[in-house]
């Protein structure tokens, strides 16, 4: 489906990259696991963004091999963990040298992010643990801690623009809404280069994450309108590498901006139509076009448009997706599955699972996963032969993800998979005990 796919891989997303010098020799972009952007000036530096607590002291060798000026200036692009807590090796120097504290530039909306992590910890932590499985967090206990932020000196109001000097050069902040509603973006004019902080991450948008809360589309594409307005020759993306040439920063912002108009719009006019969400989700992805498959700056390694599908009708939609009054008020699902099996009984439970084979050998995964559901479901260890069949369910299943996992581009679909799997191989275990 996503022809482009080999143009744009994994480490290009969360490389650690090699710091890039652009523009005016001047500005820089160092990439660890999220990229920070940075400026120098006569009165010292300015960062976009200051990377995640684990990479901090990886970014700080990576800075100070370039230049030694002192910081003046960190924007933070949003609150999100990869972003802004990798300030700790800084302020240590700071102190050490007895430096001046450097101005904090955020979104209004930041201080109300890191209060919302301190009452969630933990499960902040439980989901990025799930969310990240592959590439993070393996053997780290809190891989984000708000126990020390850095404090904004300065809040900017969403939809609001304004500039700061720093060495005699001007630079402008805008705050918007995208990937979270405490997005900030950068323009320096004097090199015309915008630093998107998650704006621009150089695959699909992760707008409609399985595990994150609301983001939005519609306010995400008119932000990348914002910045093309501008007509920059560089884009500092939040991850990725350095975006150059005016003719590129344009095609990869105007590209992404539709690709997020046409997902909302389409799930706008079905939900005009009356329609319910697994009509509307087959749809627009039935729909979507052939130009954003192929291009290289929508590559779904992260996001994807099927979870663009969810985040836009879940703006303006409650939970009940269905339009089946079963799920106003549902059961539990093992209750129907073991109705089920049992009406299939003696043999039927074999010739459910065997049907779920014949379905993955037809290419039918889906359908199979949802079929051996019900033995997983239903099936009561100890009871006749259903130790047996609930084993040979639980292979089967992990078959299937296995096998669906190896079609699915976006990372975080693999880790769900991956992950599920871990889980079956626990439950498999414990049946025999
Ligand atoms: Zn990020």
């Amino acid at each position: 489906m996503f022809e482009g796919r080999d143009e744009m891989s994994l480490n290009d997303f969360f490389g650690t990259l090699e710091p890039e010098r652009f523009a005016d020799g001047n500005s820089y972009l160092i990439g660890a696991f999220a990229n920070v952007g940075a400026v120098e000036t006569g009165d010292g530096l300015v960062l976009f963004d200051i990377g995640s607590e684990m990479a901090g002291e990886r970014i700080f060798h990576d800075l100070r091999a370039i230049t030694k000026a002192p910081i003046h200036t960190i924007v933070l692009s949003h609150g999100h963990f990869d972003h802004c807590f990798g300030h700790r090796p800084f302020l240590a120097e700071i102190a050490e040298k007895g430096w001046q504290a450097p101005d904090v530039i955020a979104h209004q909306l930041l201080p109300a992010r890191f209060e919302k992590y301190n009452m969630l910890d933990r499960y902040h932590n439980w989901i990025n643990g799930m969310q990240f499985s592959s590439v993070l967090f393996a053997r780290r206990k809190n891989p984000v801690s708000t126990e020390h932020i850095l404090v904004p000196t300065r809040l900017v109001r969403e939809g609001e623009s304004c500039e700061f000097q720093v060495g005699g050069r001007g630079f402008v902040v805008r705050a918007e809404r995208g990937e979270t509603d405490d997005a900030i973006w950068t323009w320096d004019p004097s090199t015309k280069t915008v630093f998107a902080g998650d704006l621009f991450i150089s695959s699909f948008p992760n707008v409609g994450n399985p595990y994150k809360v609301q983001r939005y589309p519609k306010h995400w594409a008119t932000a990348l309108g914002h910045m093309l307005e501008k007509g920059p020759d560089f884009l500092v993306p939040g991850h990725g590498r350095l975006i150059s040439g005016a003719g590129r920063v344009r095609e990869a912002l105007s590209v992404t901006a539709r690709a997020l108009d046409f997902v909302h719009d389409e799930v706008v006019k079905r939900l005009n139509e009356g329609m319910w969400f697994e009509d509307i989700y087959h749809e627009v992805l039935a729909a979507y076009p052939d130009e954003f498959k192929r291009s290289p700056w929508l590559q779904p390694i992260y996001g994807c448009p099927e979870y663009a599908v969810h985040a836009s009708y879940r703006l303006y939609h409650g939970w009940y997706d269905s339009g089946n009054p079963t799920d106003v008020h549902p059961p539990r699902r093992a209750d129907v599955s073991r109705e089920l099996l049992d009406l299939l009984g003696d043999g039927g439970v074999e010739r459910l699972l065997a049907r779920a084979e014949a379905l993955l050998a037809a290419g039918s995964i889906d359908v199979a996963m949802a079929l051996v559901d019900h033995v997983l479901l239903g099936a009561m260890p100890g009871e006749g032969g259903q130790t047996t069949a609930l084993e040979r369910a639980i292979l089967l299943k992990v078959k299937l993800v296995r096998k669906r996992s190896t079609a699915e581009p976006s990372m975080i679909s693999r880790n769900i998979y991956q992950n599920y799997v871990n889980e079956l191989n626990i439950r498999k275990k414990s049946i025999r005990k």
